[in-house]
């Protein structure tokens, strides 16, 4: 278990934290089993394509407080994807019904004479600007690459602004540089709202704090009946939301890799009990998932009377699912627990994973409980996984894979990826809403959109048919872990 440390400006990177790993090639048991015995290694390769930040990550998460404003202190470059936030959070207003306004997103310009003589005093005209413009509830400051090595003190220039201007203005250490896990940066953003803005509880709520992205509220119903009220954090919530998620009653993460840090953080800090389970995906999952949150939430009896009759609902359509899709085959591509969960899913509905490649492996969460291990729960229930592979977004690999292996279906989590089995002519799945697969819904929600998919496929084989790659046939024959060099590991874990 790790220990939260608020008094720390920065949260340490999940290389060090957890013992993370980008770099694995084998089966799923033989992951658990490393992760489990504290022996595994991280396997270095020697090339390397494009990956994510974990400055993006912790942008993701905080440029989505409703009343906040987000300064990013970096080159113009480092701001390149504002307008994908800003698309997500104007799609979100509208499915909320609240009013249609632009993210507040700014960044400070650093240029290269900044990076020599400092770039303290753009940051600290840029924050009151901001502040003047428009006149945000607090203002959080993601730091970049270029600002960690110059050095510049955001810590102190943060402090000085906030007394100056009365509101939190919050840094949120996140360069790119120091992680090659960027879910580091959830964990950076986190750290910031539970340092700066959460405040000690006065009184217990009724609140179950949700840590998502921005899926649908399905929470909803399921909490009500019960006598609770779902707080959906951090996206669409308000500074002053943040401040007293401190007096929930517990907190839920819709996936663990998302919300290790901050579930952590709230039991630690402030007593919120964390749902310790795996995510809700399948049949067994749900039904743990369930029964942990009846126990935490003291509605036993009723959440029994919920399995029961779920049990009865999707049960025998799940059964009619597997008769259609029997036979069928998977590969798999997503980030480390939300790919779990999906695996869980598939398995579920009798599809075969022919293998997974998965960007990163936490081999323990901040809570350092076992019952949180999403692939452990996976293997132990529907048995192990072969061709697994922690990837990094390493788009060669997958290329070279997916030519060897050829599924029926691919399935994939993050845009960018589904073109790779588009090209060649596989039918590829792409689920933006994390919680549109959560619970028993979530099997017959995901074994509708599988069908549908695999009985389309006129699309991708014309594509495969007028499209080309990037690969050459030198690499497509080639082991697709030729540069995953093992003999290079070092033991970090
Ligand atoms: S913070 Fe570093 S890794 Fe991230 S976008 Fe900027 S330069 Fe690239």
């Amino acid at each position: 278990m790790s220990t939260i440390n608020l008094k720390e400006t920065e949260v340490p990177v999940r290389e060090v934290r957890l013992g993370s790993i980008t770099g694995f090639e084998g089966t799923a048991d033989e992951l658990v089993r490393c992760s489990q015995a504290g022996t595994l290694k991280d396997s270095t390769r020697n090339f390397s394509q494009c990956m994510g930040c974990s400055s993006g990550n912790a942008f993701c998460q905080l440029s989505m407080i409703q009343d906040a404003a987000i300064i990013n202190h970096g080159p113009v470059g480092c701001a390149g994807d504002f307008f994908t936030f800003n698309f997500t959070y104007r799609v979100g207003q509208m499915e909320r019904n609240l009013p249609a306004v632009n993210g507040r997103y700014f960044n400070t310009n650093i240029e290269e004479k900044d990076t020599i003589f400092g770039a303290v005093e753009k940051l600290e005209s840029t924050i009151r600007g901001v502040y003047e413009r428009v006149k945000p509830n607090a203002i959080l400051i993601t730091t970049s690459c270029a600002s960690g090595i110059i050095g510049d003190d955001v810590e102190s220039v943060a402090s000085s602004l906030s007394e100056e201007l009365g509101i939190p203005v919050v840094a949120c250490f996140c360069e790119g540089f120091k992680s090659k896990i960027w879910t580091t940066g959830f964990d950076a953003a986190y750290h910031s709202i539970v340092r700066k803005l959460v405040k000690p509880p006065k009184q217990k709520t009724n609140k179950v704090n949700i840590v998502n992205f921005w899926g649908s509220h399905i929470f909803d119903d399921l909490l009500r009946p019960l006598g609770f009220e779902p707080e959906y954090i951090v996206p669409f919530s308000t500074v002053k939301q943040l401040e007293h998620i401190s007096e929930a009653v517990a907190t839920i993460q819709i996936c663990p890799t998302l919300g290790t840090y901050l579930g952590a953080a709230l039991e630690q800090v402030y007593g919120v009990p964390e749902i310790k389970s795996p995510p809700a995906y399948g049949i067994a999952g749900t039904d743990t998932w369930l029964r942990e949150l009846g126990k935490v939430l003291d509605r036993e009896k009723e959440i029994e009377e919920v399995i029961i009759k779920e049990h009865i609902r999707v049960l025998p359509k799940i059964k009619e699912y597997q008769k259609q899709l029997k036979g069928k085959t998977a590969y798999l591509t997503a980030g480390a627990a939300h790919g779990h969960a999906l695996i869980a899913l598939l398995r579920e509905l009798g599809l075969e994973v022919q293998g997974a490649a998965i960007f990163h492996h936490d081999p323990i969460y901040d809570n350092g409980d076992p019952a949180s291990d999403a692939l452990a729960h996976d293997v132990n229930t529907y048995g192990d996984i072969k061709n697994y592979n922690v990837c990094n977004k390493q788009a060669y690999e997958l290329v070279n894979i997916l030519n060897k292996v050829r599924p029926d279906i691919m399935i994939a989590r993050h845009g960018g990826m589904t073109l790779w089995g588009a090209k060649l002519g596989i039918p590829t799945l792409l689920i933006g809403d994390e919680q549109f697969g959560f619970g028993y819904q979530g099997i017959l929600n995901y074994a509708e959109r599988i069908l549908e998919t695999l009985d389309n496929k006129e699309f991708v084989i014309n594509l495969a048919k007028h499209s080309t790659m990037p690969y050459t046939k030198w690499w497509l024959e080639q082991s697709p872990f030729s540069f995953l060099r093992s003999d290079l590991d070092v033991k970090i874990y």
